[in-house]
């Protein structure tokens, strides 16, 4: 069982405060405004944690931040390393007991972080663990960022940094947009965190309005589109989203997203062995792509192929390293970019929701 423990979860979480109304908050308690520059400091650039670290402020005003704000929302609870040690995934319990999952992918140069925006997803796509547990909550701000200064602070203490984000752990971050969006502004602000928006990215499930959203505030963060199907009739069995925005719906905000942006778009594939790895399904892909030509003939989009991970209540196998080989074959004759991702941490069920699944069955066994 996991315990609640009310008077924490009453408390406001700090990562959730943007600077101003830090400062507001600081300003009420009748406090000189450098000391809101003095915390940011401490909590983006030091990393701290806990307020006995914040050695730069008087003792009382410790007690106070200690007082106001909870310094922590996520107690790690289960932490899993690959065999290879590449990759390393944590499933933290929030204060109401919900679990959430972040992955770190550590790969020649690349600290690559994977973070959740909400617990559960209500987008139920048929071969994702998450979906499969259905919606619990959205995340906040400062929960999606903190599991970002988790990892920052564990690759802290071996002089490394997180280089790159991607949103892309449970749930669905155009159905959470306005914290996703918070938490990504919160990351990127050059007086705190100052993570380059361009080495950040979002995948998406397709929410065409959101798309729209995005696109026109212009954001220099990439943006990744869950494709896994080239007609309707395929994709919605897989993605039941399909059925509200069809492809051609979701292609078109595409294109715009592209054309107003000028940035490269990716699409995600899973491949799953004989539902959606065919060479009919490739060469359908390569023409609805067709569309990202630009007039000097390059191609501002890229196909992410990955073969599935199988999970419980879904039946579809992972397609062949062969196949998805020849997938991407036929892709290239197309002219399409297409590279085929390597399923890290297989061995510790590194894919999306699959340990959250893992810990709450056991929970019930
Ligand atoms: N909700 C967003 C982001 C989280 S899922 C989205 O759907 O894009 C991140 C990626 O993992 C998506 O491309 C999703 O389709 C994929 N995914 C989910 N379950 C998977 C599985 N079992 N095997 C392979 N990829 C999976
Ligand atoms: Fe939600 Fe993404 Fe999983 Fe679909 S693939 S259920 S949108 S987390």
């Amino acid at each position: 069982m996991i315990k609640v423990h009310a008077a924490v979860a009453s408390q406001s979480l700090i990562f959730d405060l943007d600077y101003a109304s830090l400062e507001r908050d600081l300003e009420k308690w009748g406090e000189q405004k450098y000391r809101a520059r003095q915390i940011w400091q401490g909590l983006y650039h030091n990393l701290w944690d806990r307020t006995e670290q914040f050695s730069t402020l008087p003792i009382y005003l410790r007690q106070k931040l200690t007082e106001a704000y909870r310094f922590s929302s996520l107690s790690p609870s289960l932490s899993l390393n690959s065999i290879d040690g590449e990759t390393s995934k944590t499933l933290f319990i929030l204060p109401d007991g919900k679990a959430v999952e972040a992955v770190l992918m550590q790969y020649e140069k690349r600290r690559t972080v994977c973070i959740s925006t909400q617990a559960g997803c209500a987008m139920g796509c048929v071969f994702c663990a998450t979906g499969q547990m259905g919606f619990q909550r959205n995340l906040s701000s400062g929960e999606i960022v903190e599991q970002v200064l988790y990892y920052a602070r564990q690759l802290k203490e071996r002089d490394e940094q997180v280089t790159n984000i991607v949103i892309m752990g449970m749930g669905e971050p155009f159905h959470n947009y306005e914290a996703t969006m918070r938490a990504i502004d919160q990351l990127n602000d050059p007086q705190g965190y100052n993570f380059g928006a361009r080495r950040i990215t979002v995948s998406t499930v397709g929410l065409v309005p959101a798309i729209r959203k995005f696109t026109s505030e212009k954001r220099q963060v990439n943006l990744a589109i869950s494709l896994h199907a080239a007609d309707d009739e395929l994709r919605s069995s897989l993605l039941p989203i399909n059925r509200k925005y069809p492809l051609n719906d979701l292609l078109q905000a595409c294109q715009e997203y592209v054309k107003l942006t000028h940035r490269r778009l990716s699409f995600e594939w899973a491949l799953i062995q004989g539902v959606n790895d065919s060479i009919e399904q490739a060469v359908k892909l390569a023409k609805l792509l067709n569309i990202f030509r630009q007039e000097d003939g390059a191609i501002l989009c890229h196909v992410n192929v990955i073969p599935l991970n199988p999970t419980n209540k879904y039946s579809g196998q992972a397609t062949t390293h062969k196949r998805a080989q020849e997938f991407q074959k036929v892709l290239a004759i197309h002219g399409i970019p297409c590279t085929i991702r390597i399923r890290r941490g297989i061995d510790i069920q590194a894919g999306c929701g699959q340990l959250a699944t893992r810990a709450k069955s056991s929970e019930s066994d």
